[in-house]
């Protein structure tokens, strides 16, 4: 057995894996880093310092045993690796990817604190759990004994997919019902190709599908199922369907041709990839390639349109935000690809109000238009300082007085943010609380809602959140929605 030192940083440099060049890059949806080579994987691996209070794992919302599956990285032992990491993790080579490492494990790594550059956590994660997928490591599982109780989970995103299989794992009978015609959520349809390559997402969906969970697809609830009827199906339900609700803008003309939601953009340049008819794209509604492109916008979604812009042929791309660099709420690492990209950030700018008549570019736009409204022609760009700070410590922007200009658009994405749809409304469910911001009211620890026997998880309790937040849920959920069907703690697992 190979045998690796550990505490190695301060003879060896932290190292990402090779990341594509630019100019290469911008010019597919494949994503941007390379994996390691084992050798490097362990070399990295090696530079742990084997905490005896690790930092990154309380820090962890899985609370993965990182420092384990480092030294048996650096071992070479990575089958063992990959048992250690999947235990606590659904979906490792999924946050290894998308993971903010930033500001979850690898924020809080010691080294860094010394000055040394932190252990590369998700790498290394991602890099084990691809392995094993390589070696055939991961397979199919058969739950120890098969039980009669079912649940019907609404939703497969992340939230809904983890609960399933640790569900499924203790021989439940599971059936997740999905608006669309892949599962996944956000993993599948809004996070791009460039973060997180599909076919990663559809080896899990399969996974989950050859170990029995039942998907039933193009079935949304409240439409094509009543809420009451899948509970009148199932022993127990679990609602994960995330939030879609896009935060919009009170402008003038925000209603033009041309303006469009971020999350349509992402989902049909997603669906394209697939090789999907996407009409709305093959019309150029939601196709960048040859506009001057303007996203709205400064976190996460905000990035990935502009990256995505990129990716499509945009003739240009700029990205505003009302605050500085320093105070967006998006990763930084993400505003370096995409600066990398060729994309232009404009801070401290607001947009005004739209307008669709200025140039001779909206009236050939809208000869385009198909709905009869103008096309989108510029935006009016408000500048702004940043003032005194909030209660929260942040520091709000304020409009300069007449710094106004206008700025040439074709193509406008509106990148502001989620809020949860009104479900009890939409559903019809009596008593199904939620909270003063719309999302659903959920017990902290058993995720049961104010329905017995009705849990939720994900983006739909928390807000807009995380991938690996919501698998914490997920698996959380799980082991209640057990308790609660069999009166057992937790049941054996595979
Ligand atoms: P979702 O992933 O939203 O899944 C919900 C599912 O429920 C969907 O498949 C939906 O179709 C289904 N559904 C909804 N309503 C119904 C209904 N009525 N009937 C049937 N099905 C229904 N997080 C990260 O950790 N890293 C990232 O890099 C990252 N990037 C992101 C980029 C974008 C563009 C966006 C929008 C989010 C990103 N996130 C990222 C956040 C992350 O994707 C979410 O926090 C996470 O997916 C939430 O999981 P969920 O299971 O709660 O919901
Ligand atoms: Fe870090 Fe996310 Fe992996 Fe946890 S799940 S170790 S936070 S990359
Ligand atoms: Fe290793 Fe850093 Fe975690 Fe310490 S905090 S155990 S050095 S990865």
């Amino acid at each position: 057995m190979a045998t690796q030192k550990m505490l190695t940083f301060v003879s060896t440099p932290r190292e990402m894996p090779e990341k594509r060049a630019a100019a290469d890059r911008s010019e597919d949806f494949h994503e941007i880093y390379r994996e390691f080579a084992a050798a490097k994987a362990a070399e990295q691996s090696s530079r742990c310092s084997q905490c005896g209070v690790p930092y990154c794992q309380s820090h962890c919302p899985l609370h993965n045993n990182i420092p384990d599956w480092l030294r048996l990285t650096a071992e070479g032992r990575l089958e063992e690796a990959y048992r250690v990491s999947q235990a606590t993790n659904t979906f490792p080579e999924i946050c290894g990817r998308i993971c903010p490492q930033d500001r979850l494990c690898e924020g809080n790594c010691v080294i860094e604190q010394s000055g040394h550059g932190t252990v590369t956590i998700g790498a290394v994660e991602k890099y084990i759990t691809d392995t094993a997928w390589d070696n055939g490591w991961v397979q199919p599982f058969k739950p120890a004994q098969e039980r009669a109780e079912s649940v019907g989970i609404i939703g497969a995103g992340p939230g809904g997919l983890a609960a399933a299989d640790m569900l499924r794992k203790q021989g439940f009978q599971v059936t997740i019902y999905d608006r669309y015609d892949r599962a996944g959520g956000l993993m599948t349809y809004g996070i791009p190709g460039f973060k997180l390559e599909k076919d990663v997402v559809m080896r899990r969906n399969q996974l989950l599908a050859d170990s029995g969970v039942e998907f039933v697809l193009n079935c949304n609830v409240g439409e094509d199922i009543s809420f009451d009827a899948i509970r009148g199906k199932h022993d127990a339900v679990l609602i994960a369907t995330g939030v879609y609700k896009t935060r919009d803008l009170d402008l003038d003309n925000a209603d033009h041709g041309g303006i469009v939601r971020a999350i349509d953009y992402l989902t049909a340049s997603n669906k394209v990839e697939f090789g999907d008819d996407v009409p709305d794209f093959d019309d150029g509604e939601l196709n960048a390639k040859g506009k001057r492109v303007v996203v709205i916008g400064g976190g996460d979604t905000a990035m990935d349109c502009v990256r995505t812009a990129i990716r499509q042929g945009a003739q240009s791309v700029k990205c505003l935000y009302r605050r500085d660099r320093a105070n967006m709420p998006g990763s930084q690492r993400e505003v370096q690809n995409a600066e990398e990209e060729g994309v232009e950030f404009v801070w401290l700018s607001a947009p005004g109000a739209f307008a669709g008549h200025v140039t001779g570019i909206a009236a050939e736009a809208q000869e385009r238009d198909v709905d009869g409204l103008p096309q989108i022609a510029s935006v009016r760009i408000q500048k702004m300082r940043l003032g005194q700070p909030d209660v929260t410590g942040r520091q709000s922007p304020e409009l300069i007085e007449g710094a106004d200009y206008d700025e040439p658009a074709d193509l406008v994405i509106k990148a502001l943010g989620f809020e949860p749809e009104d479900l009890p409304k939409l559903w019809g469910v009596d008593g199904l609380e939620v909270t003063r911001w719309g999302t659903i009211k959920a017990n902290f620890q058993t995720h049961q809602t104010s329905i017995p026997g009705v849990f939720a998880v994900g983006d739909i309790v928390r807000g807009a959140s995380l991938v690996v937040w919501a698998i914490r849920d997920g698996r959380e959920a799980a082991d209640a929605i057990a308790t609660f069907l069999t009166g057992d703690a937790r049941i054996a697992a595979e």
